[in-house]
């Protein structure tokens, strides 16, 4: 993506965020015949996608890198303008709201917020090689399916472990929940993370005089942050795990702001992330046209 000039203003809508959220929104919106620009800060969370297969309309599977490229082409081919560039500052106004960064400012009537969320990771040698051919894993509800009756090691800080182990029993009998830090009182093995070595068939545990043991696949169950500092800053509220409150037409608690996507509390998933942007781009044309 190339940088925002200053003389592309006016638009009709700021959409924060490329990931699937954004760029469905930015199809919506264009289609709309809005003036829509898509603005984006970094790495969209589906780019570290190997292959999804609960995508829709994929039933042989899609890479996040490949599906991304589809939605920005989509976007585009309506009209839609993508630039790069994070948004530092958000500010209701009077008319809308006022966006600051490294773009400069932009005033505008409505601005949807898709900036998803990020993975705490843990700094294990090899890591992103390993989340990129699925030996490491972030998503149960992505793709246990493709973890059927393998060995399976949940790395966790809480109880969010044994929770996603559970999950995880549906599809194989041999799941270890392997837990780290301070949460003592939490079920699991404790290790420590120098005790997990990271190979090309999947991971290896090795704890002081105990057998070796090996897993097909390691389940990262640490946690993310929402990225909803800038609604925050706003005025928008947040739930306990920091992800946006919105209504049905998926406005936030600042009117005119609205949100979709894994920033907005629900499952983490593109399917539900690329409704609400339907939902969302549809109530802000609905307003902008003075019948919402
Ligand atoms: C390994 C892995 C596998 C997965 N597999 C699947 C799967 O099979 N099926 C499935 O449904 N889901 C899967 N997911 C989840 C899926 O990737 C997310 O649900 C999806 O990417 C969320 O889309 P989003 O648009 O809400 O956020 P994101 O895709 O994270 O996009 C948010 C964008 O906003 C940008 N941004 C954030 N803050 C700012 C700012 N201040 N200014 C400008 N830009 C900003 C970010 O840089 C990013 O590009 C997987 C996730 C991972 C990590």
């Amino acid at each position: 993506m190339t940088a925002l000039l200053p003389d592309e203003q006016p638009w009709d809508v700021v959409v924060v965020g490329a990931g699937p959220a954004g760029l469905t929104a930015a199809t919506y919106l264009a289609r709309f015949r809005r003036r829509v620009l898509v603005l984006d800060g970094g790495p969209s969370r589906a780019g570290w996608i190997p292959e999804s297969h609960n995508t829709p309309g994929f039933p042989n599977g899609i890479g996040g890198p490949a599906l991304l490229a589809r939605l920005c082409e989509q976007a585009l081919a309506f009209g839609a303008v993508a630039r790069s560039g994070r948004v530092d500052e958000l500010q209701r106004t009077p008319d809308g709201f006022r966006l600051g960064g490294s773009f400069g400012f932009i005033n505008v009537p409505a601005v949807l917020l898709a900036t998803g969320v990020v993975d705490h990771l843990p700094p294990i040698p090899g890591l992103e090689a390993a989340i990129r051919d699925s030996r490491v894993r972030m998503c149960p509800i992505c793709d246990a399916f493709e973890a059927v009756d393998s060995r399976i090691a949940v790395l966790t800080d809480s109880d969010l472990g044994e929770r996603e182990a559970n999950f995880l029993r549906t599809y194989s009998a041999d799941v270890e929940v392997l837990l780290v830090g301070e949460a003592h009182d939490c079920p699991g093995k404790r290790i420590a993370l120098e005790d997990l070595r990271l190979d090309g068939q999947g991971m290896v545990l090795r704890q002081g005089g105990e057998p070796e043991r090996r897993f097909d696949h390691l389940y990262l169950a640490l946690g993310c942050a929402a990225q909803s500092g800038l609604a925050v800053a706003a005025g928008a509220r947040q739930d306990e795990l920091n992800n946006l409150i919105v209504d049905a037409h998926q406005m936030t608690s600042v009117d005119g702001l609205y949100a979709a996507g894994d920033v907005v509390r629900g499952l983490n998933q593109i399917a539900v992330g690329v409704g609400e942007a339907a939902i969302a781009a549809t109530a802000i044309h609905n307003r902008l046209r003075g019948a919402g």
